[in-house]
């Protein structure tokens, strides 16, 4: 076992050996551009179009709905602003408390231009009721759009995107749906949660980071603009040439992603068990948040009350490599918006800390992960009473 174990799998995962090895020739032996009508090009264009093909397949959808972007960031900002940016009488976008600021952001500058964007709530476990859609897209506007994460980075919940969809749909609403912790983690169906655009990111499915992917279904194709003008590649949508080695390896996690997904599944849920179980023996005061069932296999929120997160990471850290609820913007610690979103108070975001299991832990990992913490915390304790 090497150490700090990395338990921070949801800010991204490393990439798999076979990844690695379908890249390397590309930055070795074949270098070109794709987009290059020559011998070189040609077979390097063949290389992106068979990666588009394995990345379609893993969402269920048909490789020319899949556009290459740098990664989710930008693939929710294409998806926010290629449908609302425009300057058109009245917009409307509808998402809730607890979305990723790739999501939150562009739904401020929209804001900030005249777009009217509504606050979906969620209840304490993270969710949305997918009936509060109604209320919300009651009104007329030009484009309306809902944006929703399909499972949550910090506490790991999942929504009912097939009912989001359905009630977005009955009320003239695009949806974007941000799958970027859910691909490869449990199975995807574009087509029957009938969804409009997906993002999502090859370095949170075990491929290299750098390149992630918009699916754009062929109804809402037309109502995109683009974020940049260039070159025309990816249909005009996402101008700029496609490196070629991170497409591959993105291709390549996505077909091992589709391969393994539900035993992927399983190996978490186990892990998850696993380390929930040695906690509770451990009896230090916790509780789960999030939703008990709905959730993403590998991600574990824990609040420990009265105990500082942030601290509680630096006293593990040579032992695990875990996140808090915290995010450090511009070098200032905030309170986590997710957790203030389901309820916590500011106080409480900041003793809350997240385990997110991957492939390659074993349930030795999960018991060593509860011990250690178990043994911070204690350490901790001494400290304050000598203190
Ligand atoms: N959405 C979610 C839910 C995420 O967890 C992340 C990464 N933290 C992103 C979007 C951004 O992904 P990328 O790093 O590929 O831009």
């Amino acid at each position: 076992m090497s150490f700090p174990l990395y338990l921070d799998h949801p800010a991204s995962t490393p990439p798999a050996e076979e990844v690695i090895d379908a890249m390397l020739p590309w930055l070795r032996e074949h270098h070109a551009n794709p987009h290059s009508d020559n011998r070189h090009g040609q077979r390097a264009d063949a290389a992106v179009e068979q990666a588009r093909s394995q990345v379609a397949q893993l969402l269920g959808v048909d490789s020319d709905e899949v556009v290459f972007t740098s990664g989710a960031t930008e693939s929710n900002n294409l998806a926010l602003l290629g449908l609302l940016g425009q300057k058109t009488p009245s917009r409307l976008l509808a998402l809730s408390g607890i979305e990723h600021k790739s999501l939150t952001e562009p739904a401020r500058f929209l804001a900030e231009h005249g777009a009217d964007v509504v606050r979906l709530e969620v209840d304490a476990a993270g969710r949305i009721d997918p009936a509060n859609l109604n209320i919300a897209l009651d009104r007329t506007a030009d484009v309306k759009v809902v944006a929703v994460g399909y499972g949550n980075n910090e506490i790991g919940t999942l929504q009912q995107v097939a009912e989001i969809a359905k009630h977005a749909h009955a009320n003239g609403a695009w949806i974007v749906v941000d799958a970027s912790q859910v691909a490869g983690k449990i199975s995807l169906d574009v087509a029957s949660d009938d969804v409009d655009l997906v993002s999502i990111s090859s370095h949170k499915l075990y491929g290299p980071g750098g390149i992630g992917a918009l699916y754009v279904g062929r109804d809402v194709r037309g109502h995109l603009t683009p974020l940049m003008r260039g070159g025309g590649q990816e249909g005009g949508l996402r101008p700029g040439t496609i490196p070629v080695f991170l497409a591959v390896g993105f291709g390549v996690a996505a077909a091992i992603a589709l391969r393994r997904v539900a035993d992927d599944q399983l190996q978490l849920e186990s892990l998850r068990r696993i380390f929930r179980e040695h906690l509770s023996l451990l009896g230090i005061e916790h509780r789960f948040l999030g939703h008990p069932e709905e959730r993403l296999p590998g991600i574990l929120s824990i609040h420990f009350p009265g105990i500082d997160a942030a601290e509680l990471l630096h006293t593990v850290g040579s032992e695990l490599s875990l996140s808090t609820g915290s995010a450090c913007t511009s070098g200032e610690l905030r309170a986590s918006h997710v957790l203030r979103a389901i309820g916590l108070s500011e106080a409480e975001s900041g003793e809350v800390v997240r385990v997110g299991f991957g492939r390659q832990n074993t349930p030795t990992d999960a018991i060593v992960a509860a011990q250690t913490l178990h043994r911070g915390i204690m350490r901790m304790a001494e400290r304050s009473s000598v203190l």
